[in-house]
């Protein structure tokens, strides 16, 4: 009997006290290859909007598309390990859905865009849901749901990574991850630019490993399944692990700043991108972040630059009338500051022609005058000579800006944020080898390192 393509996702697994969505959906998807399910594409890892308040870490979900012989079984046997493997009761409130057919109604693929820059409702999830024919299980709140919809209607088609994540051996983790600090410096370079934040250059700091208790080791990011793998044998890691996966994913491509957003109307939580002029000039807060107000035709709203980023410094030499663009995350306001834009990446487009204006030279001597009080004129301190009509005079100002992208430092970045090494290495599609689901990986993925 043929298979049945069958796409299962699920989120909100994990709560701040444990568990790991990743490594469920690791663990799931073994589950289902060691019981003949055929991999239609590599397990997918997708980041949603990164501004929802109630995420517990990165807005990670999971989809994983697979071909089997008897749904109904599989579906069982998700919705048991999705109830058994996670932490309800003490902050999750997972969401497992499924979609049987080869091909993703365009509403969950409108309602998956939508879940990347915008904050939707469980009610919205049950409705696409339902209307496209998903069977799914709550478990708590079951906000769960959005990020499984939300998850399975991204095909990424289009610009997409990969990540390796090498898991934890149950009895290790909480102990000390030996990762050897030359040996990630080695392989970043040797990898650059197809492998990207390993390694935070100006902090000197080992980015794959995570330093909490969960069951990731380490997670590798790059362009190809390969080169992301091939972080195994040159990191030459000591510890045995439970085994490792490499997913598919849209970290590093900006995908939640993809629409352009209008002041008029923004909304709080929400993600994308503003093209505005700077209005007020720049402002150090304590802490050394850097605000300051934008203006989009005719609206005006303060923008935010925090020092973690590395920005601020360019921020900070931004003058009234420069173009920019800004990929932003909206703030809430509350009773002491109105919304605020939180820049996530700076472009700047134009630089304005900056004046200081200072008192004119004295034609005499070539002093500097004095002013003699508002419309009285100016007159020269040492020779006394004295113009009664003179006015301040315009002198250009150097700026010590440049055109171009500013991103954050490494250490900085949000899941979703694309590194400056990825820009011009956008994917603009998802080759398809033959058979019949169009945007599937075709062919078993090696995915498990089992
Ligand atoms: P981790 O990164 O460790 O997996 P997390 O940050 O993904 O954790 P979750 O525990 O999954 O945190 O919580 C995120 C919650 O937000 C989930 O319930 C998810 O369904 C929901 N969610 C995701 N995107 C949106 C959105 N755009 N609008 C509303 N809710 C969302």
């Amino acid at each position: 009997m043929a298979g049945v393509p069958l796409h299962i996702a699920f989120d909100d697994t994990d709560s701040r006290l444990g568990r790991c969505t990743t490594h469920l959906a690791f663990k799931v998807a073994r589950q289902l290859k060691e019981s003949g399910a055929r991999l239609l594409d590599y397990p997918l890892l997708i980041r949603l909007n990164p501004n929802v308040p109630w995420k517990t870490r990165g807005n990670g979900a999971v989809c994983i598309r697979v071909s089997v012989k008897d749904p109904d079984k599989v579906m069982d046997f998700v919705t048991d390990a999705v109830e058994q493997g996670s932490a309800i009761g003490s902050g999750a409130n997972p969401g497992v859905a499924f979609f049987q057919g080869s091909e993703i109604p365009d509403a969950l693929q409108q309602f998956s865009s939508a879940a990347m820059c915008d904050v939707l409702s469980r009610k919205m999830a049950q409705k696409v849901a339902e209307s496209c024919g998903i069977r799914y299980h709550t478990f708590g709140n079951g906000q769960g749901l959005v990020g499984s919809v939300g998850a399975m209607g991204c095909l990424l088609k289009a610009d997409h990574t990969f990540e390796l994540i090498a898991y934890r051996k149950q009895e290790n983790c909480g102990s000390l991850r030996q990762v050897d600090e030359g040996r990630v410096i080695d392989f970043s370079k040797k990898t650059f630019p197809y492998t990207f934040n390993n390694y935070d250059q100006n902090h000197r700091r080992v980015l794959i490993a995570p330093h909490g208790p969960d069951p990731v080791f380490i997670g590798v990011r790059g362009e190809s399944p390969e080169i992301v793998s091939s972080c195994l044998p040159m990191l030459e890691i000591v510890e045995e692990l439970e085994g490792w996966t490499v997913f598919r994913s849209n970290q590093g491509t900006n995908m939640h700043l993809l629409n352009e957003l209008d002041l008029r109307c923004i909304k709080a939580y929400t993600a994308g991108f503003v093209r505005c002029r700077v209005k007020s000039a720049p402002y150090a807060m304590q802490g050394g972040h850097v605000l300051f107000t934008v203006e989009q035709q005719g609206s005006e709203m303060p923008a935010a630059v925090y020092e973690p980023t590395g920005l601020a410094n360019v921020a900070a030499s931004l003058e009234p009338g420069d173009l920019i663009e800004i990929g932003v995350g909206v703030r809430k306001g509350t009773t002491r500051h109105p919304k605020i834009l939180n820049i996530e990446y700076l472009n700047v487009l134009e630089i304005a022609s900056c004046y200081n204006l200072l008192n004119p030279v004295c034609k005499e001597c070539g002093k500097r005058m004095k002013s003699e009080g508002k419309n009285k004129g100016y007159q020269c301190d040492r020779c006394k000579h004295r113009e009664p009509n003179a006015q301040k005079i315009q002198v250009p100002k150097q700026r010590n800006l440049k055109t171009g992208l500013y991103v954050p430092t490494p250490k900085a970045h949000r899941h979703l944020t694309k590194p400056m090494q990825r820009y011009g290495l956008e994917k603009s599609d998802w080759k398809i080898a033959g058979g019949g689901f169009s945007g599937y990986y075709p062919i078993e993925p090696p995915i498990c390192g089992l």
